[in-house]
C-alpha cells in the first residue's frame, strides 16, 4: 500500500460529462470539457479520454503546452487552448489544429505570423471582453480585432471558428451582470456578423452557466469544476454530481502520548488526557493548506477528527484519543464517506477548485473505473 495518493474515479467524470452534455443538448450545444491545470488536478489525460467518452466533443485547455499534452498522448479532438501572449511559439499548436483564443490584434499577428510559417490555416476563436475585466478585447477594440481576422481570413491564413467570453459572476444567479454580459456578447455576435466574421461556434457558459443559464448555451459550453464533481458555488448551485478525487493517506506510526504533550510545530496544540496521536504523511507540499492547522477534517478509524497543531512541509498529526487505531490504517481527507472538497474550502475560506487543483505532485494519482 502507498503512503498517500490521489484516487480518481474515471466513472464520476464520465458521468458528470454526460449529465452537463445532456443539459447542453437540450438547446443542441456542443460541450468542450475544459481540463486546463492537469485537468484541475485529476490529470488532463485521463480526465480528457473520461470526459470524451462521457459525451464531450472538444476539450479547453490555458496554454499551447497543455494542449501539446493531450496532442502528444493521442488524443485528436477538437482543442481550444485560450491563454497565450505574444511570444508564445504558436506553431506547435497550429500544426496540429489546436484552435487559439485570440483577445488581441497582437496576438493575431502572432498566430498569423506562425501559421505562415506551418503552411496551415490556424483556427482561432476571437475573445471579447463582455465584462469581466480579464482576457478578451475591450468592447472599443472588438471592430478593430475583427477587421484584422476578416483580412487575415480573406487571406486563407486563418479561420475565425469562434467567437467567445467569460462569465464574470454566473455562479452567483440573478447576479445583474449576467444579463449585462449577455447583452454585450449579442452586440458583439451583431458586430462581427456586419465585419464577415460568422463563426461556427459561440460559447459563454462555463460551469455555472451549463447549469443555471440555458440562455447562455449558444453552441457550446465550457464547464470545467463541474466535470469533476464539484458545484461552481455549493451554497447556491446545487447539481447531481459525483466528486470524482479521493484524497487519503495511511497512519505511519501511532503512539501513546501522556497529558499536556505539546504536538507539532510550536506546540500550538496540547494533548488534554493521555491520548493516542497518528502520523499522517501529507502536508502543505502535497497541497494540504497550511491553515488547515487546527481545523482541517480527516476521516480516520470511522470517525471525522480535526487536525491536532500545525501542517507541516509533509505531515500532520490527529488526536485520536482513545480509539483503536494503529499504523497501516486509513485516513480519508476528502472523498465517498469522508469530508468533501467543499468542507475544506470552508474551514481554510477558500474554493473547491483550489483545494482539489493544489494537490502536490509528490501524491501518486491512482485511476479506478472504466478506461483506467
Ligand atoms: C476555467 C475556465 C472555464 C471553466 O470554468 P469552471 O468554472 O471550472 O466551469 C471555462 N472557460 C474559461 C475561459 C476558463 O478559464
Amino acid at each position: 500500500m502507498v503512503q498517500a495518493e490521489v484516487v480518481i474515479d474515471l466513472d464520476a467524470i464520465r458521468a458528470n460529462t454526460a449529465h452537463l452534455a445532456e443539459r447542453a443538448a437540450t438547446r443542441s450545444a456542443a460541450t468542450m470539457a475544459v481540463v486546463k491545470a492537469d485537468g484541475y488536478g485529476h490529470g488532463a489525460v485521463p480526465a480528457a479520454r473520461a470526459a470524451l467518452a462521457g459525451g464531450a466533443t472538444w476539450l479547453g485547455v490555458a496554454t499551447v503546452a497543455e494542449a501539446v499534452e493531450l496532442r502528444t498522448a493521442g488524443i485528436g479532438s477538437p482543442m481550444l487552448s485560450w491563454l497565450n501572449g505574444p511570444g508564445t511559439d504558436f506553431t506547435p499548436a497550429v500544426s496540429t489544429d489546436v484552435d487559439l483564443g485570440v483577445p488581441s490584434v497582437r496576438v493575431l499577428d502572432e498566430v498569423v505570423a506562425a501559421a505562415r510559417t506551418t503552411g496551415k490555416t490556424a483556427r482561432v476563436h476571437l475573445k471579447v471582453d463582455t465584462g469581466l475585466g480579464r482576457s478578451g478585447a475591450a468592447p472599443a477594440d472588438w471592430p478593430d480585432l475583427l477587421t484584422a481576422a476578416a483580412k487575415a481570413q480573406a487571406d486563407g491564413i486563418i479561420e475565425a471558428v469562434g467567437v467567445w467570453s467569460h462569465f464574470a459572476c454566473a455562479d452567483e444567479p440573478g447576479h445583474p451582470s449576467i444579463a449585462a454580459q449577455l447583452g454585450v456578447f449579442s452586440q458583439a455576435l451583431e458586430i462581427a456578423e456586419k465585419q464577415g466574421i460568422r463563426p461556427q461556434v459561440r460559447h459563454l457558459a462555463n460551469s455555472a452557466g451549463t447549469l443555471t443559464l440555458p440562455q447562455a448555451y449558444f453552441d457550446l459550453v465550457r464547464p470545467g469544476v463541474a466535470l469533476y464533481g464539484l458545484s461552481p458555488n455549493p451554497a447556491r448551485i446545487e447539481a447531481p454530481l459525483r466528486p470524482a478525487m479521493t484524497l487519503r493517506g495511511e497512519v505511519l506510526i501511532a503512539k501513546r502520548v501522556p497529558a499536556g504533550h505539546g504536538v507539532s510545530y510550536g506546540h500550538t496544540y496540547h494533548t488534554a488526557t493521555e491520548t493516542t496521536l497518528a502520523l499522517i504523511p501529507l502536508g502543505y507540499a502535497d497541497g494540504i493548506p497550511r491553515q488547515a492547522s487546527g481545523r482541517g477534517p480527516v476521516l480516520l478509524g470511522g470517525e471525522r477528527r480535526t487536525i491536532a497543531g500545525r501542517v507541516c512541509m509533509d505531515q500532520f498529526v490527529l488526536d485520536v484519543g482513545d480509539d483503536p487505531v494503529s499504523a497501516g490504517d486509513e485516513a480519508v481527507l476528502f472523498g465517498p464517506g469522508g469530508p468533501s472538497a467543499d468542507d475544506w474550502a470552508d474551514v481554510v475560506g477558500t474554493i473547491n477548485y483550489e483545494i482539489v487543483t493544489r494537490i502536490g505532485a509528490r501524491v501518486p494519482r491512482r485511476y479506478v473505473g472504466t478506461g483506467a
